[in-house]
Order: structure tokens, then C-alpha cells, then sequence
């Protein structure tokens, strides 16, 4: 069972500028959890008023909790890439994603800073997506942000020294990889 940890009494900044981060997914994760992401209800606060509707999933109000990850659309594309994280019992907020990823003992930095990496990024391409349909009227499925998001995760790792372990360790992102051949061995991560 997972429970709710006061996150006033940890430093959280470690999951978003770690060794490795890349600054355009950590940016966005912070700007998130900081609550700077303009969504309709913040910007309601400031007497600017959109659609409240969330265009991601058309059924629930925007916010930041919402978009990250009560919503469906959101839910489905980080549970793909992180199976484990359908076991919380609420869904989950970032930073307790964050937590539940640095909880996991069988991760070593590098992948635990990789776990980390995966969420800064799955932020960043979900509020793309959100931005997208909200000001081009173009949507992708939650399969294509997916994609997207764990092309960018691989790319970005490549140039770190031991990005092929990742491959074993984190099988549900590195599987999107067309031409990535997969090693067949049990994974020992996500
Ligand atoms: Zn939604």
C-alpha cells in the first residue's frame, strides 16, 4: 500500500535538476509542481477565463493535478510507461511519483535519475499535447505522446555511459524504440 508523504519536510528538487536532467523536461516538470503552468484554473484566479474543460480528456476541469494525473488521457500514457504506478490507490501527483520512483530499491542512481528523467518528460509532451489541442485543434492519441515522449527519454540518454542497461531495466519505454532490438532477459526495472 502507498500513503501520502508531506512533501514539505523532503527536498524534491533532486528529482527534477539531477545529474542528468535536460533542461526543457525539467523546466516544465518544475513550472508544474511549482503550480507556473497557465491552466484554465490559474489563470481564472487572474480574471482570464478559457474553457475550463480539460482538452485532454473533454470531461474534467483543467488544473495542474488534474492534467498531472488524474486525467485519463494523462493516466493511460504514465501507466504505460510506468506500470507500476497503477498501484497507487488514488492517482498520483508528480511529486509523489517522484517519491515512489526514489523509494525503489533496486535502482541504482542512474536509473533512478533515468525513472526521473521519464516523468520531467512525460510532463513536458502531455502539456505539448494540452497546448496543442487547445490552441491548434490538433490531437494525438495518448500512444503518440507516449511514443514521442519515450523517443525523446532514449535520445536523451544515449550519452550517458551505461544507457544500454536502461534497456532491461525500463522495457516499457526502450519497446518503443523502432529498430531497438529489446534484451530478452527478465527486467529488473519497470
Ligand atoms: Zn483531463
Amino acid at each position: 500500500m502507498l500513503y501520502f508523504v508531506d512533501y514539505d519536510k523532503v527536498t524534491w528538487h533532486k528529482f527534477i535538476w539531477h545529474k542528468h536532467y535536460a533542461i526543457r523536461f525539467s523546466s516544465f516538470a518544475w513550472l508544474a509542481v511549482m503550480k507556473g503552468l497557465k491552466t484554465a484554473d490559474i489563470l481564472s484566479e487572474r480574471n482570464i477565463y478559457i474553457n475550463p474543460i480539460c482538452p485532454l480528456c473533454e470531461k474534467e476541469e483543467e488544473s495542474i493535478l488534474h492534467l498531472f494525473f488524474q486525467c485519463d488521457f494523462s493516466f493511460e500514457v504514465l501507466i504505460t510507461l510506468i506500470p507500476d504506478a497503477g498501484n497507487f490507490l488514488l492517482r498520483p501527483t508528480i511529486l509523489q511519483i517522484f517519491e515512489f520512483l526514489d523509494e525503489i530499491q533496486r535502482f541504482n542512481s542512474n536509473e533512478r535519475n533515468f525513472s526521473f528523467l521519464m516523468i520531467c518528460c512525460l510532463v513536458y509532451f502531455i502539456w505539448r499535447e494540452r497546448n496543442s489541442r487547445r490552441f491548434m485543434q490538433k490531437k494525438a492519441s495518448p500512444m503518440v505522446v507516449l511514443n514521442l515522449a519515450a523517443s525523446a527519454i532514449v535520445l536523451k540518454s544515449r550519452r550517458w555511459k551505461i544507457w544500454e542497461n536502461f534497456a532491461a531495466s525500463f522495457p516499457s519505454c526502450y519497446i518503443r524504440q523502432t529498430g531497438f532490438q529489446v534484451d530478452q532477459t527478465p527486467a529488473t526495472g519497470l
